[in-house]
């Protein structure tokens, strides 16, 4: 028998989201195909008042989502409810793979591809925080990749439950990695923190290679706030310095020494990209330089390069932090 939730007709299981299934199912009346998003809840809540708020927080970032309507952030059609708790969540459907698949495929990327992939983040985060919605979570497991090679933010600020410990472990394998410092030391978050993570997720797609990688997570975080990672460069010398410049900015540890907004950071990836087309076109690249106002950068000269991930990873010993990380982190998730 087919599973119904509201009038949508369950066709197959797309995968496990942090919340519940997600299906890729179909309008009953209408025949539109959604990515069906549904609440199942395993974990326990410690007590009446954290379910109120996880509801709670469901319905806010449901009503924040449905207010946008953007190429490049996957839209929220409908909400379905139970009671007057949210049941599911029935968003755009994405035929394609997340960049956390393509990755797995191809890693680093080929540049035009990364550059695409990045520009069209920064877009859909320039349109988030315009509204006043900041994302909090940029991994490439919630950027959706269509078939014709456009990228579109999933999963805004879809509250997770952090009620006990054991959840906010598990919630955190292979997230903290693309964390802001200010999220990492639960400090205050700003559009600014959406900015490092989409450096994180860039340096990733260039490089091929995570900027904070560690064996355990204690050594992560302390990365995130620590460590600065080589030039992209240095990794993959194919990439024009100017490129590289640009997610360094990103990562700057300190919010205030990134770009001041996502369109500030998109203007100067476009130019930065417009005159490595141009150069590419009239074939003088190497010779080129970028004009920064008071400072110019070469585009480096391209390369041969070998893709196979080196061990770059500046060793960082994690000091007494492991028995903290988890109690530093478990807030984040909120
Ligand atoms: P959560 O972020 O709540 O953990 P995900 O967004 O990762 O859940 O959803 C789990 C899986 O469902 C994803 O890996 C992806 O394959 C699929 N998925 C989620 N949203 C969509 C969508 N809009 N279109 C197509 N597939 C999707």
């Amino acid at each position: 028998m087919t599973e119904h939730y509201g009038d949508y007709e369950v066709e197959s299981f797309l995968g496990k989201g942090s919340i519940g299934k997600v299906f890729l199912a179909r309008h009953r009346r209408i025949g539109r195909r959604v990515a069906l998003k549904t609440v199942h809840l395993e974990t326990k809540f410690e007590d009446e008042e954290d379910r109120t708020e996880f509801y709670k927080r469901l319905q806010r970032e449901a009503e924040l989502c449905g207010s946008m309507q953007h190429p490049n952030v996957v839209t929220l059609y409908e909400v379905g409810y139970d009671g007057d708790l949210v049941s599911f969540l029935a968003t755009e459907y994405v035929d394609g793979e997340t960049l956390l698949a393509r990755l797995r495929r191809t890693r680093p990327l080929p540049l035009d591809e990364a550059i695409g992939i990045a520009t069209d983040l920064l877009r859909g985060l320039a349109y988030a925080h315009s509204k006043g919605i900041i994302h909090r979570d940029i991994k490439p497991a919630n950027i959706l990749l269509t078939s014709d090679g456009r990228a579109k933010i999933a999963d805004f600020g879809v509250a997770r439950p952090l009620n006990s410990s054991l959840t906010a472990t598990r919630s955190l394998v292979g997230t903290p990695n693309y964390m802001s410092p200010e999220q990492v030391k639960t400090t205050p978050v700003s559009p600014r923190s959406d900015l490092f993570s989409a450096g994180a997720v860039m340096y990733e797609m260039l490089t091929g290679v995570k900027p904070f990688a560690a064996p355990e997570l204690s050594g992560i975080l302390y990365n995130v706030v620590n460590l600065v990672p080589p030039r992209v460069t240095e990794t993959n010398p194919s990439v024009p310095d100017a490129i590289a410049r640009v997610v360094a900015k990103l990562l700057a540890k300190d919010a205030n020494q990134r770009y001041a907004t996502a369109d500030e950071a998109l203007s100067e990836l476009e130019l930065v990209d417009h005159a490595r087309a141009a150069a590419l076109e009239s074939g003088e690249l190497g010779l080129l330089t970028v004009d920064h106002g008071d400072d110019t950068t070469p585009l480096s000269t391209i390369v041969d390069y070998d893709p196979t991930p080196s061990p770059l990873r500046r060793e960082v010993e994690p000091p007494t932090f492991s028995s903290v990380a988890v109690v530093l982190v478990a807030p984040l998730l909120a």
